[in-house]
């Protein structure tokens, strides 16, 4: 597996590898790597000649300096299961080689960047774009794959790429879940043993929407039940629960073959989201 640190020896490698033919396949993550991660890496070295996983914690993405100071980092251990899953590229850039000069480029997407994630965390999805930019432009993938876990960022990062003509893929991969159902997430080790308990309440409150949306009971209503029942839970504090046409993320209250339920909330200190489509078994 070869590392690369900086940008200008990652793109030499590229374009040598480039002069076989090649299909190059891209992770971008954050580290604190889980089996979430490896699922996205093992999607691409399906279809894909060459793996490439960055890894960074793109600081533009932080509208809270104290999430972005607290985010686990655990690259040597990163790396090992990036060996183990046999991924043959990875890119750990420091900061400093990502963002040379000070950033002022804003992305607006409308509504997309403005709901959901955006309501909660004004200005993340402009610093997601960014480094999601800059990132296919240093590896110039054919395919890139990203989670359903984080449904909003892959539908903005899918408008992105259309959008400015980038000549690459994306792929959305299902969500990797704990036993209990809770969706693995590298915030997910900031839990104490007892938020770590109640945070699959989330995971629940969507199952139970889901039921009762599907027996005919009105959003308002839903929203409110599963507020009651996600609060029930010690440490639990609902932000939204929200239901939407995944096709294009417009949000609405009617129910249709397309629906997406999202969620997010607190669990302690920790901020967490989670999502279902109605027609999702698990
Ligand atoms: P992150 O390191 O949290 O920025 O995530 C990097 C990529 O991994 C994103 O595309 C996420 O959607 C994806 N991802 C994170 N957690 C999961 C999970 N539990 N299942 C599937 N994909 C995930």
């Amino acid at each position: 597996m070869q590392i690369f640190k900086e940008i200008r020896p990652l793109k030499a490698f590229l374009q040598q590898a480039k002069k076989s033919p090649v299909a190059i396949g891209f992770v971008p993550t954050m580290g604190a790597l889980h089996q979430g991660h490896l699922a996205l890496v093992e999607a691409s070295k399906k279809e894909n000649t060459i793996t490439v996983c960055s890894i960074f914690v793109n600081p533009t993405q932080f509208n809270n300096p104290d999430d972005l100071a607290r985010y686990p980092s655990t690259l040597s251990n990163d790396v090992e299961l990036l060996k183990k899953v046999g991924c043959e590229v990875v890119f750990c850039p420091a900061a400093a080689e990502m963002y040379v000069h000070a950033n002022h480029i804003k992305f607006d997407f409308g509504s997309l960047d403005k709901i959901l994630e955006g309501e909660f965390r004004p200005g993340h999805f402009s610093g997601v774009a960014l480094v999601v930019s800059k990132l296919l432009n240093i590896v110039t993938p054919q395919r890139a794959y990203f989670g359903q876990k984080d449904f909003q960022q892959a539908a903005l990062v899918k408008k992105l790429v259309a959008d400015l003509n980038f000549d690459t893929e994306i792929i959305l991969v299902p969500i990797v879940r704990e036993a209990d159902g809770l969706a693995m997430s590298s915030r997910n080790v900031r839990l104490t043993t007892e938020h770590r308990k109640n945070a699959v309440a989330f995971y629940h409150g969507l199952h139970k929407a889901k039921a009762l949306l599907l027996a005919g009971t009105d959003f308002d209503k839903v929203q409110a039940e599963v507020k009651r029942f996600c609060e029930s839970h010690a440490g639990i504090q609902l932000e939204y629960l929200a239901l939407a046409d995944s096709t294009n993320l417009s949000l609405t209250k009617n129910v249709t073959e397309q629906s997406i339920l999202l969620i997010a909330g607190y669990a302690g200190e920790v901020r967490l989201i989670d999502n279902l489509m109605l027609t999702d078994e698990n």
